[in-house]
């Protein structure tokens, strides 16, 4: 903790993955040995940089940026660009952290990292966020490339800003190099299915939990986080899956809609006009209500989807939920349970589906991204998705053989924790200490 100081979401998405490893040491002391997982919990490397740009105004501003590169036993680093105003070196280094055994389950060749900055999309206009990616990616260039370290999206990085990073990757370089960003425009070497994919992929790990039951989706209440990228494709798959997503929300509030929620309103409101979830009920009137501020976790449901962001379901919402008599809950986000939330799920049976898991299908697509670029093919949607589901499957299966190989039947954060460990662990054992 000392060496980490003040890094408490680092801390806490390590102590979450070591507390599952006892019984893998156990078995397999060369781990410890080699010093695994002293060297696990160290990034390969560091970046910090600053990034000064030129709003509207001709004002000077300068934000902050950063890349951890974290491990690459398994290839090159990988994982998502987040631009947040409470980004800082703790929130890179948890999310590049889970980053690692992520990537590891989905059985891709990919290594871990993470990157963004403190600046704020909200509220500028389309001219600031380019400005600003065009001098982010200024300093960031030298560091990624296609064989090197691979950024994609995250919170407040979507296609536009992917553009402009990709467009001054590719000005100071001179080099069209595709395969140097994930999360591109179709026109322009993106892969079909990977603005859906986080989303989709969570609805697909949650079907295979639900058909280890008898179960499907068919008739199901569903509750959704957030109301960005992640929580978008969620609700769209589970609509087509035949349940009902009764509500989602923003960092202000949540909306609540008996009918399920107008996906067509919900995409124009929040990825063309850009706008808060509140003005959903202005357009679509008497059967959705807007709660300011709250807890979307008070709307009971069968199954809930976390897809906001970090520590966003607390204890105090886990017992709702469980109240409720909600049995499933899968993290399409980074970290949304708090550690209590989750201690309490797993005390009353909620089956609980941890984000390295779950949300697996965004950066595996990401994946499949850089497969059809290396070889300069584009797949069809219906290919592309079929793959991710089978990729889905798979993860959902390692989780729950592995969690049963480790003594701990039917826990799908062990299983996880476990398997993506192994995995990197095996390969870092293998390429001697570096
Ligand atoms: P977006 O920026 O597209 O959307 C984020 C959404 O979460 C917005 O609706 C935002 O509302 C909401 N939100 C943010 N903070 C809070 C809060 N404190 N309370 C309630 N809502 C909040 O990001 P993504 O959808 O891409 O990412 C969401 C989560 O999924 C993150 O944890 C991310 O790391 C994770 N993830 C994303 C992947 C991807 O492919 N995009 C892949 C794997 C994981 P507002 O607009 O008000 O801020």
């Amino acid at each position: 903790l000392r060496r980490n100081a003040g890094e408490t979401e680092f801390h806490q998405a390590a102590r979450e993955v070591l507390t599952s490893l006892g019984p893998v040491v156990a078995k397999r002391p060369e781990y410890a040995d080699a010093a695994v997982i002293r060297r696990l919990c160290e990034p390969e490397r560091q970046i910090i940089f600053r990034v000064p740009w030129v709003d509207d105004a001709g004002t000077v501003q300068i934000n902050r940026g950063f890349r951890v590169e974290f491990n690459s036993a398994l290839g090159p680093y990988k994982g998502g660009l987040r631009f947040h105003p409470s980004v800082y070196l703790g929130i890179i280094k948890f999310l590049g952290f889970e980053q690692i055994f992520k990537n590891a389950l989905t059985g891709m060749p990919i290594g871990g990292g993470k990157g963004g900055s403190d600046f704020d999309p909200k509220g500028h206009s389309d001219g600031e966020i380019m400005r600003f990616c065009q001098s982010f990616m200024t300093e960031l260039y030298r560091h990624i490339g296609e064989h090197t370290d691979v950024p994609a999206g995250d919170i407040g990085v979507g296609g536009r800003e992917i553009g402009y990073l990709f467009g001054q990757y590719k000005r100071i370089t001179n080099r069209y190099e595709s395969g140097v960003l994930t999360g591109k425009g179709l026109a322009w070497g993106g892969s079909q299915v990977r603005t859906e994919a986080t989303g989709y992929g969570t609805v697909f790990f949650v079907e295979e939990i639900l058909k280890t039951r008898h179960d499907s989706f068919d008739g199901k209440q569903v509750v959704v986080s957030g109301s960005g990228n992640v929580a978008i494709y969620a609700i769209e798959k589970v609509q087509q899956l035949g349940g009902t997503v009764i509500a989602c929300s923003d960092s202000s509030g949540y909306i609540v809609d008996e009918k399920g929620v107008d996906l067509d309103l919900l995409k124009d409101l929040k990825e063309v006009r850009r706008g808060r979830i509140s003005e959903y009920v202005e357009t679509r009137g008497d059967s959705a209500r807007f709660v300011d501020g709250g807890s979307v976790w008070n709307v009971p449901c069968d199954i809930a989807l976390p897809c906001a962001t970090q520590n966003e379901l607390n204890g105090t919402d886990a017992a709702t939920l469980i109240r409720n008599g909600c049995g499933i809950v899968a993290e399409g986000a980074n970290m949304p349970c708090t550690p209590e939330a989750v201690q309490l799920m797993a005390e009353a049976g909620v089956a609980f589906a941890p984000g390295k898991a779950a949300n697996a299908g965004g950066v595996a697509t990401s994946a499949l991204e850089m497969q059809q670029n290396a070889s300069r093919d584009s797949w069809a949607f219906d290919h592309t998705e079929q793959r991710l589901a089978d990729i889905m499957r798979g993860i959902h299966d390692r989780c729950v053989e592995t969690a049963d190989e480790y003594g701990s039947p039917g826990n799908y954060l062990a299983g996880a924790n476990i398997a993506g460990f192994t995995q990197v662990a095996d390969a870092m054992l293998a390429l001697g200490v570096i």
